[in-house]
């Protein structure tokens, strides 16, 4: 089956349960999940009045087709964003897709790997947590080098409850 990387991520509300939410419905509507990393938190700077960011990389086992998983994360940020009443279908939760097996695809509606991945630090560290040689089907170097040579010097710190 093929093995898919999601990147989850917030900053309102109750960031742990929208996560935790986001990971029942990614296992009830994608697949199970085979590792999951920490999660961390990075500071949102530069707007000192938006709330922190919580990360975390999940991999999962999925017999989607990269368009379905698309779709699917979409459905589950949306659902996610209406129980929250103050702000009709705001997004909670965002989630990306980071890798699906070792495609390399560009079309209109989905790039993979993921275009920003190498260059977001708080995707590099939940992403090495769980696979630190994985290789970058694109680049070519594992998540251990991109992570070295990372140019985002952003703060990314593991999150304790
Ligand atoms: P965002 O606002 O960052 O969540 O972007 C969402 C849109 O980006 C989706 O509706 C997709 O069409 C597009 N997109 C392109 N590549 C990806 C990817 N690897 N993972 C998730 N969304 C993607």
């Amino acid at each position: 089956m093929p093995e898919v990387y999601l990147l989850l991520g917030g900053n309102l509300g109750d960031r742990t349960l929208y996560l935790q939410q986001a990971r029942e419905s990614i296992v009830e509507q994608v697949g199970p999940i085979n590792l999951a990393s920490s999660l961390y938190e990075t500071a949102a700077w530069g707007k000192t009045d938006q709330p922190s960011f919580l990360n975390q990389v999940l991999k999962i086992e999925t017999d989607l087709s990269p368009e379905e998983v698309l779709q699917t994360i979409n459905s589950i940020e949306l659902e996610l964003g209406r129980k929250r009443h103050e702000h009709w279908g705001a997004r909670v939760i965002d989630i990306d897709i980071l890798f699906y097996d070792e495609l390399v695809q560009q079309t209109q509606r989905l790039t993979i790997p993921h275009p920003q991945l190498h260059l977001r630090r708080f995707t590099l560290m939940p992403l090495h947590e769980i696979a630190p040689v994985l290789v970058h089907p694109g680049l070519q170097q594992s998540i251990t080098a991109l992570l070295e040579n990372c140019p985002d010097k952003l703060e990314v710190k593991r999150y304790k409850a």
